[in-house]
């Protein structure tokens, strides 16, 4: 599109942050709103995939992120009981270099949220958006009743509980999941932990707990670790009835090695309840409406692809915008390009969440049988590689993106004590 457009963009999480770097840097005239005062990251942390690698690549943004977050090179579980290894993906399983990193969301949020403040991007803060409206051009609303606007085009990219997504052409809500996690940020101890790798330990698919070395949350902090253990939101408040002792004695008698971690828990306060649910919108567009991130497609952190996909939108979104000449097409353009990956990626989500969440027990018994020995036989490592890694269908090429060269980024990352 040549001429310049006036665009919202509702949210400033890390779709919406990319996004307005994306849309400033080719000249639109772009404004971000955030129901927060202060704008702050939610949560503990996330795996970077190669896929988010690279878009932060193509914002100039990965040396940043390199510095900050741990480099990931395996995911590995076992059996709480048998100590049978269940799980053991390797990024390596194919060519090319490709390693995760696993941040900090305070990290991923301070890398983007730095880079709009230097671009002079506009942010509004403390502005609850309510909904919006869309005719000849599109206003949104705030809970107050202000009106905002006339822009062009406006981005939802306000997550999973976006009130905006109605104004979708196929509007659909996320459905809860059964399991959600407890989830805690806290100081990183080696002490048998591998540095590299997400390591997990499961008992049936009703207890998970996760350990993932998550590097520093801004320059200079100390390196840190995010603790999950998996749990039903529903059975949270009996567990903290119980007492933290009594949980505490629960996850050391399924993984003892975690005493370092949870010797750092004095409070239930120090675990963030987090909920999950599941939706994909058709059509992530409506008129003067692009829909992005966890606003358009929400689901379990089970494949660690949630952040990923919303920093592909943002430049599938952009590159759509600058392949057509108006923004009918532009929108069309980016449900079509984005279509397949993200339907696949939902898709897997919501086959293999129930092999690590839920109360069966015929699923993760063939897990522990069957699927840990197939995946031990080729090519199950290097699909397994390419499904974690995000990369298992091309997200790449309709949106213009290039990997960048791994094995160099690798050593940038080893280097930088990641
Ligand atoms: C526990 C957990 C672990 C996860 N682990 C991973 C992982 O390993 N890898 C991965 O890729 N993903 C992971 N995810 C998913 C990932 O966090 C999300 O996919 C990602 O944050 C989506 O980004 P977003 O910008 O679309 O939405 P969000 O991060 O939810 O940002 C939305 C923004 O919009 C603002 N907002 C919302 N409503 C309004 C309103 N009405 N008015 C104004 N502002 C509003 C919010 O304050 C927020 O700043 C995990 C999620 C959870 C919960």
């Amino acid at each position: 599109m040549s001429s310049s457009l006036d665009i919202a963009i509702a949210g400033g999480g890390p779709a919406g942050l990319a996004a307005a770097l994306y849309l400033h840097r080719v000249g639109h005239r772009v404004t971000i709103f955030e129901r927060f005062g202060e704008p702050s990251p939610v949560g503990s942390g996330l795996i970077l995939q190669p896929t988010g690698l690279t878009v932060l690549a193509d914002l100039g943004l990965l040396d940043a992120i390199l510095a900050l977050g741990s480099r990931i090179e395996r995911l590995h579980g076992a059996d709480a009981v048998s100590g049978r290894p269940v799980l053991d993906v390797r990024y390596n399983a194919r060519p090319g270099g490709r390693f995760g990193l696993a941040v900090h969301r305070a990290a991923l949020f301070g890398v983007l949220y730095r880079a709009v403040s230097d671009s002079n991007i506009g942010i509004e803060t403390g502005v609850e958006l309510a909904t919006l409206d869309t005719g000849q051009r599109a206003y949104l609303v705030g809970d107050n009743g202000r009106r905002i606007g006339p822009f062009d085009l406006i981005v939802d990219a306000s997550g999973s509980r976006s009130k905006l997504r109605y104004h979708a052409t196929t509007p659909a809500e996320p459905r809860p999941l059964v399991y959600g996690a407890f989830w805690a940020s806290l100081g990183w101890r080696g002490e048998g932990f591998d540095e590299h790798a997400l390591s997990q330990r499961y008992d049936r698919a009703s207890v998970m707990i996760g350990v993932l070395p998550i590097g520093r949350s801004h320059p200079g902090g100390d390196k840190m670790a995010a603790f999950f253990w998996s749990l039903k939101p529903a059975h949270a408040e009996a567990v903290r009835t119980k007492g933290l002792g009594a949980w505490k004695e629960r996850v050391l008698s399924l993984w003892p090695e975690c005493v370092s971690y949870v010797a750092q828990i004095d409070s239930f306060d120090q675990l963030t309840l987090a909920r999950y649910g599941h939706h994909t919108l058709k059509l992530p567009t409506g008129r003067r409406l692009a829909v992005i991130g966890d606003a358009a497609h929400s689901t379990s952190p089970q494949l660690g692809q949630g952040a990923n996909m919303a920093l592909l939108d943002a430049a599938a979104l952009n590159h759509a915008l600058k392949m057509n000449s108006n923004i009918e097409d532009a929108l069309a353009s980016y449900a079509g390009i984005r279509r397949r990956h993200v339907r696949t990626f939902q898709m897997l989500s919501l086959m293999f969440t129930p092999f690590y969440q839920s109360d069966s027990v015929f699923l993760p018994f063939m897990r522990d049988r069957l699927v840990a020995i197939a995946a031990r036989m080729p090519p199950m490592p290097q699909l397994l590689g390419s499904m974690v890694a995000g990369t298992m269908v091309d997200p790449f090429r309709l949106i213009g993106l290039t990997e960048p060269d791994w094995t160099r980024l690798g050593l940038t990352a080893a280097k930088a004590g990641s």
